[in-house]
């Protein structure tokens, strides 16, 4: 029902849903370095999943089994703050959960610090005695934005509190670069990965099952 991309190659050289846009200059390496990272970590699955935004993809990255080593962690803060560099970033927010290293690594590179916002009662806020100054200047990352819904309920959470938000960044961004947060934005690996709304969704027509990745059924 799902296959690890074990074999990468296919990924690169076929269609498949997956293309890899083009960047320019050094960021091509650096978005390809991390596709790469994505093969070796075996974070690239394959099948039909639910997505946190609801929606249907039969491509789904887990960037946890990337995150999860700190040297490949520490390289993706590295390069989402040199993006960001000339901003004068005063903190990192990401949501939780998938943000959190995003947001820690990211924040260590720029010698700032990170908060994490999380949903209290389905509401996005910050919790754990987090706050800001009215006024800092706040980089908002994520670990994959799709339809960019988490990342915008942490932006509003920051003006909410008085931040000015001066950009967002993401390790993935699956939408092709379509998305628009009303913010400068940055990610790292651009990726083209059809979705679906269930009601439409191809693979569900086919009579199978969306799984919700990190499952029992998907570690399985
Ligand atoms: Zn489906």
């Amino acid at each position: 029902m799902f296959a690890r991309f074990g074999l990468f190659a296919n990924v690169l050289a076929k269609p498949a849903g997956i293309q890899i846009l083009p960047f320019g200059g050094a960021m091509t390496s650096k978005g390809e370095y991390l596709l790469d990272i994505f093969r070796q970590t075996g974070a690239l699955l394959e099948g039909h999943f639910q997505l946190t935004s609801g929606l249907h993809s039969s491509r789904y990255l887990q960037c946890a089994l990337v995150l999860q080593f700190p040297q490949q962690a520490e390289r993706v803060g590295q390069a989402l703050a040199a993006h960001f560099k000339d901003e004068e970033i005063d903190l990192v927010v990401a949501p939780a959960v998938g943000g959190i290293i995003v947001a820690h690594e990211t924040a260590r590179a720029l010698g700032v610090r990170a908060l994490f916002t999380e949903r209290e009662a389905g509401v996005m806020t910050l919790r754990r005695g987090f706050s800001l100054k009215p006024g800092e200047r706040v980089l908002v990352v994520e670990d994959v934005v799709t339809t960019g819904g988490s990342t915008r309920e942490t932006i509003e959470v920051v003006k909410n509190a008085g931040g000015l938000v001066a950009g967002a960044g993401s390790m993935v961004d699956r939408s092709g670069g379509a998305i628009d947060l009303g913010v400068r934005r940055h990610s790292i690996l651009v990726l083209d990965v059809p979705v679906y709304d269930p009601s439409v969704c191809p693979l569900c027509k086919q009579g199978t099952t969306a799984v919700k990745p990190g499952s029992r059924e998907l570690k399985a």
